[in-house]
């Protein structure tokens, strides 16, 4: 079991800092486009297949009157995903200050250049900080427990020390109430050990994405050393730059299970897309949000570069032992 006053083991590094700078420094430099620009992006399809990802998660897992928590919650691109959910608070917590200026703004309603609206109807609270490093019980002592935690295209980043990894399920469960759900998507760590294997040398990719290991990298150390740090460089055209690290699923379901978060699935995406797409209400989502073309019911507007990264990516979901005090 772990000890939650045992904080020494989980001192860093200076390179692990300057990892977590980077990548802070990589999503704080991205501005927010324009709907034109959005639209032009060459995987605006993909941006929209994961925009009905992670509303099919919102739609399953989020309750009215929910108080959520989104660890690492970028430039608020769920805002409206949770507003559509009824949720009564939201927290939204990143490492780029860029990012939750923007989250910020989009909160408030000006310059939202996507959707112009409303007003959301819950109460927010926006914090910069980093969501692997600090405790965050103490700083969010006054706002929780959460009923759900959401940590989307992000707990990835933790997986660069085991200290970091812990922090950030020991966060996660020290603020879920007992019965409470975490929800997110990460890179599928099979995929990608499977393409580098099939690759020529530590590089792989098509039109839109690479991934570049280091030179270290070789298969005997990959079996025989830690499971954290195994650091890779990670392009997206139009989405990200940064250094990303593997998660080795396996290894992140027994040390959830440690923090009290079980598992409740784990799905690659074009398992999840194949599974909800048999359901008309999330098929009709999916037409709303764009990324099906009129009259389709299929992957059809993504482009096969698209398709085969989305290949890349899992939804999970993680359950907090222990019953609801609520109903
Ligand atoms: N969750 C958002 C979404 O789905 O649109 C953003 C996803 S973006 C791919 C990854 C996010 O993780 C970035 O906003 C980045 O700043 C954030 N991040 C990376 N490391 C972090 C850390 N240590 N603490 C908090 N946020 C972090």
């Amino acid at each position: 079991k772990h000890n939650p006053e045992g904080d020494s083991q989980f001192l860093e590094d200076e390179s692990t800092k300057i990892f977590a700078r980077k990548v802070a420094e990589h999503y704080s430099a991205r501005t927010n486009q324009t709907l034109e620009e959005r639209e032009a992006s060459p995987i605006i399809h993909l941006k929209k297949l994961n925009n009905w990802i992670k509303s099919v998660l919102i739609q399953l897992y989020a309750r009215r009157g929910d108080a959520v928590l989104d660890l690492a919650c970028g430039k608020g691109g769920d805002l409206i995903k949770w507003d559509k959910a009824k949720v009564g608070y939201y927290v939204g917590v990143d490492i780029a200050e860029g990012s939750i200026e923007d989250c910020r703004t989009r909160y408030n309603g000006d310059a939202d250049h996507h959707q112009r609206r409303k007003k959301f109807t819950f109460p927010a609270r926006l914090i910069c900080g980093d969501c692997y490093e600090a405790r965050l019980d103490n700083v969010l002592a006054d706002d929780s427990p959460f009923d759900v935690c959401s940590s989307q295209f992000a707990l990835h980043y933790s997986w660069s020390t085991e200290a970091r990894a812990r922090r950030a399920l020991a966060n996660i469960s020290a603020l879920l109430r007992p019965g409470g759900t975490l929800i997110g998507t990460m890179p599928d760590a099979n995929v990608i050990i499977k393409k580098l294997r099939e690759a020529e040398g530590l590089v792989f990719g098509n039109s839109v994405y690479w991934i570049r290991f280091d030179e270290e990298f070789s298969e005997k150390k990959f079996k025989s050393s830690s499971p954290f740090g195994i650091k890779y460089k990670f392009h997206l055209e139009d989405a990200v730059d940064c250094p990303e690290w593997v998660v080795p699923f396996h290894v992140f379901k027994s040390l959830a299970e440690e923090y009290d978060l079980e598992l409740v699935f784990a799905k690659n995406s074009h398992e999840f897309v194949h599974e909800y797409l048999k359901k008309p209400e999330y098929v009709d989502l999916m037409r709303r949000l764009g990324a099906l073309g009129d009259g389709n019911q299929d992957k059809s507007t993504l482009s096969p570069d698209e398709w085969e990264v989305a290949y890349l990516y899992l939804a999970f979901v993680l359950k907090k032992r222990g019953q609801p005090d609520r109903t």
